[in-house]
């Protein structure tokens, strides 16, 4: 089988090996997504030579052999061209003590390379070498793999995960991303060879999660995780979530797959990889404080808190950025239900306004997260639901623009108090302060700076405090 490589890129690449007489070819994902018509920027070029060497040579071609990134210890160079990406490699054979992820690395021909490949989709090449340009060489049939969907390794698989255990969340990423099924011996390989992920550092592994993650139905890639066995290993607290306990013929719905629908709800509305997250997390503080109370049934009270406490610890264990992208999700998991407890409130202006003073410019997302989180089956509900959403909706964007609470600061700050009743800076200081602010969000005062002076003023007099020297401040 031929295929037009019709990008000029190819053919100054053919030519470079020509010349140098090192054949080359393309390999990897980008043939595999070119079959697929799957969009992709990142061409891998595998030389039977040195991969630096060729690079060089391409750039110079290109003049721009000033931007090569070399990297020696891997033998790789990558360069930039239009829009793509492309990193040259030479020819490799690697072998694999039972003990190291670390592979004993040696030059190779095409077929060892095409070996040490994770996926018969994956082990594709396209030759750009004179004699037969634009051929697709295909040892492991991954051409009929391609077209049956199906992902498979190209050795036993026993091998192809215990020499790189990583390959096991590859496979179900892949599954995930390219809705393949993992063909039955492949996937019950994994099933055996789960633990063998403890070898794999975290950061490899969050890659592929947040891969999952990013995929248009995340809930594909956490199931797989979940009955390989693997989820246990990388994900307790999402593990903890799963199943449903009865009592009195009493059940609660089972929170892991509620989790994964919040997380395909959000992902038709987002790819705001952080929000994404907060879905999936937002019930994992739910095993920690689940109770049972005859008569009134099952309850999870302050999940949201216990939840937003988990954040860190988990964040911090798979290498999850600790900074404000946390701080993001620990935000929006804490603030999960008010949205639905407002709608409950009637949805007064108050609750409005403290909404929108507690989650400032995160305000939009936390109403995308509350629809997410309506799974109920029955229609009807989940109608009813999203109406009363679009009331709050309706709420907080009239009464933001009428009191901007969102980025809210109080009118009146604590030196003036301090400075106001000849203070020292104490608790009472803050007990004012917190009073304005109540006065404010449930209406009681307009958000100005007269009024909240005058309330001041009143606070004041009932705690006995005196003003120094009574003014009737205009601001
Ligand atoms: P994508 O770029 O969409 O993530 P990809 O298939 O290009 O998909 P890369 O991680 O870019 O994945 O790797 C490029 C190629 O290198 C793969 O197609 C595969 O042939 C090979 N490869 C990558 N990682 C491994 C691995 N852990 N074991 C074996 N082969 C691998
Ligand atoms: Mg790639």
């Amino acid at each position: 089988m031929k295929l037009p490589l019709n990008e000029p890129i190819f053919e100054i690449i053919a030519q470079v090996a020509e010349r140098e007489q090192v054949p080359a070819f393309v390999i990897g994902g980008f043939v595999r997504d070119i079959l697929i018509h799957r969009p992709s920027n990142d061409i891998d070029i595998m030389v039977l030579g040195k991969g630096i060497d060729i690079a060089m040579k391409v750039a110079k071609e290109l003049g721009i052999e000033h931007s090569v990134t070399v990297f020696k210890n891997f033998g790789t160079a990558m360069l930039m061209h239009d829009n793509w990406q492309l990193e040259f490699v030479g020819a490799r054979k690697e072998s694999y003590s039972r003990y190291s992820r670390k592979p004993i690395v040696e030059e190779g021909t095409l077929a060892d390379d095409q070996f040490r490949r994770d996926f018969t989709i994956n082990a594709l090449a396209i030759s750009l070498n004179k004699a037969d340009y634009g051929t697709l060489i295909d040892p492991f049939h991954g051409l009929e793999d391609l077209k049956k969907q199906i992902i498979r390794t190209p050795l036993d698989p026993n091998k192809t995960f215990s020499d790189d255990p990583l390959r096991m969340m590859r496979a179900i990423r892949f599954a995930t991303q390219l809705k393949f099924v993992i063909q039955g011996e492949t996937f019950e390989s994994i099933k055996q060879n789960k633990n063998r992920i403890k070898i794999v550092s975290s950061e490899r592994i969050t890659d592929e999660l947040n891969k999952i993650m990013m995929s248009s139905e995340p809930s594909v890639g956490f199931k797989l995780l979940n009955k390989s066995g693997l989820l246990e290993i990388i994900f307790p607290e999402l593990y903890q979530l799963k199943g449903v306990e009865q009592i009195d013929g009493i059940g609660h719905k089972d929170n892991f797959y509620h989790s994964l629908k919040v997380l395909d709800n959000i992902s038709t509305k987002t790819d705001n990889l952080w929000l994404r997250w907060a879905a999936l997390l937002h019930d994992i503080g739910k095993p920690r404080t689940k109770q049972f109370k005859s008569g009134v049934g099952w309850s999870f009270h302050n999940h949201d808190f216990v939840g937003y406490k988990m954040i860190y610890g988990i964040f911090r264990r798979m290498r999850l950025p600790m900074n404000e992208k946390m701080k993001f999700v620990q935000k929006l998991v804490q603030l999960h239900m008010r949205p639905v407890t407002l709608v409950d409130d009637k949805v007064t202006d108050s609750a409005v306004r403290r909404l929108l003073f507690d989650a400032g410019n995160e305000v939009e997302d936390l109403m995308l997260l509350a629809e997410a989180d309506i799974t109920s089956k029955n229609k009807e509900k989940i109608r009813k639901y999203l109406g009363n959403f679009q009331l709050v909706r309706e709420k907080l964007k009239q009464i933001e623009e009428k009191d901007r609470i969102r980025n809210f600061q109080p009118p009146i700050k604590g030196e003036e108090i301090i400075e106001t009743f000849n203070l020292q800076p104490s608790k009472v200081v803050g007990d004012i302060k917190t009073a304005i602010k109540d006065a404010i969000l449930d209406g009681v005062i307009e958000n100005t700076y007269d009024d909240a002076y005058q309330y001041m003023l009143k606070i004041g007099k009932e705690k006995g405090l005196k003003p120094k020297n009574s003014k009737n401040k205009k601001g």
